[in-house]
């Protein structure tokens, strides 16, 4: 089956407004015809000026989190609902960031992604695993862990999601995982699908991220298991980023929509 492919930038908490519009534009004016769905995801006090910037390109506006309630009571959180009005269409949920430095649990994560389904946002749900568990042979049990406990109770709607393996060593560090740790893992992850959902689990698209840029993108995007990247420090360069694009436009089978 062909799954449709991504590349996702995550810009973190980098820029300013004009910053961020100035990429978004960047990107738009010089964005390759390729059957490869493309997101931004600008921290959340920008995504009014990037969706600006994208409007009526085919770019997907993305958030890079979500609150696990509705509304109510919760300073500084951002809901999936207000996520939507903004024009978002996609979230990054369970970033290794996000669970290491805001103590975010695979609970929490079931919350909040049922609050990114009830609202119609395609949830691009992270896992992966720290050098520690790589080290102790821990690597399938940390991901399996993240995808039973983190992600199968918030499924059983059909609405559609992405995951993206993400080993912890690999986010920032400069350290990219080799093709064949890479697809080892994504045949983990691609055996955790078709076991949870069956023959639907086949059109998941299943990214890899952790120090993608330029270079390696070929080479991994090559694999017939990585169907497409997360992107994080090479996203804040246009230049970078479309190369990343260009390299996902060259896989076979991947489909526009
Ligand atoms: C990320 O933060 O999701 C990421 C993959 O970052 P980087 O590409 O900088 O490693």
């Amino acid at each position: 089956m062909s799954r449709a492919v991504w590349v996702a930038g995550n810009w973190k908490m980098n820029g300013t407004e004009s910053s961020a519009s100035d990429l978004a534009r960047q990107v738009r004016e010089t964005l390759p015809e390729r059957p490869v769905r493309v997101a931004l995801c600008p921290p959340s006090v920008h995504l009014a000026a990037v969706r600006e910037a994208i409007a009526g390109s085919g770019i997907l506006l993305g958030a890079q989190d979500c609150a696990a309630e509705e509304n109510g009571a919760y300073t500084g959180e951002v809901s999936a609902a207000q996520l939507v009005d903004m024009g978002c269409e996609c979230v990054i949920v369970g970033h290794s960031e996000r669970r290491r430095h805001q103590k975010e649990d695979d609970a929490l994560l079931v919350r909040k992604l049922a609050r990114a389904f009830a609202h119609r946002l395609v949830p691009l749900y992270c896992v992966g695993e720290t050098l520690e568990e790589r080290r102790a042979g821990a690597t399938d049990a940390a991901v399996t862990k993240q995808l039973d406990q983190g992600l199968s109770p918030a499924l059983g709607h059909g609405l559609p999601f992405v995951i993206a393996y993400e080993p912890v060593w690999a986010i920032g560090t400069g350290v990219v995982a080799t093709i064949p740790q890479a697809e080892e893992v994504h045949g983990v992850v691609r055996r955790w699908l078709a076991k949870r959902l069956g023959a639907l689990g086949d059109a998941i698209p299943v990214l890899y991220g952790g120090s993608v840029n330029r270079d390696n993108a070929g080479g991994l995007l090559a694999s017939p298991q990585i169907d497409g990247a997360l992107v994080g420090g090479a996203s804040l360069s246009s230049e970078e980023f479309l190369a990343i694009v260009r390299a996902a436009g060259e896989k076979k089978g991947g489909e526009a929509s």
